[in-house]
């Protein structure tokens, strides 16, 4: 596929963003992240398991109106480290950017231990360091491997 039907095909929404290089199959856990359940309207479409070069399989979610936040580029790159954000404004690419695993995520992931401070009533905010093969709490130690969208604190 040339650049310019790539650039048609991720156009086609008028203003919003575009996640494409998602690992083939995470596309529903991806949709979980960002809080999308088809109950708040928002207009979102998904490809799975299309044919990609440098995945073998990709996904790709696009999602009209609304453009995402560091917090929630930050969960994504744990399940769709090769992931690229296209942020679409009035149908053109505006921000183009591949995702970035942080060292660090704050406050958006709950502990799964349910004696670690931060499920208390207590104002401490959650914080894991990210490492490899999952994510650390960097209160009591806890470490999640899988799931995390399972995890993800709601809003
Ligand atoms: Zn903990």
């Amino acid at each position: 596929m040339s650049d310019k039907d790539q650039q048609l095909r991720v156009s086609k929404i008028q203003n919003g963003t575009v996640i494409d290089h998602i690992a083939g199959g995470q596309a529903l856990n991806v949709l979980a992240i960002l809080g999308i359940d088809g109950t708040s309207g928002d207009s979102v479409s998904v490809a799975m398991n299309m044919p990609s070069d440098r995945l073998g399989h990709k996904d790709v979610v696009k999602v009209e109106g609304r453009e995402l936040s560091q917090d929630e580029v930050d969960v994504l790159s744990l399940i769709a480290p090769a992931a690229t954000i296209n942020i679409i404004r009035d149908y053109d690419v505006v921000e183009k950017g591949r995702v970035e695993r942080p060292s660090v995520v704050e406050g958006v992931l709950e502990c799964p231990n349910h004696n670690c401070i931060t499920t208390e009533n207590e104002p401490v905010d959650s914080r894991f360091a990210v490492g490899d093969d999952g994510v650390r709490c960097e209160y009591c130690d806890t470490i999640i491997r899988d799931d995390l969208p399972a995890h993800i604190l709601a809003e």
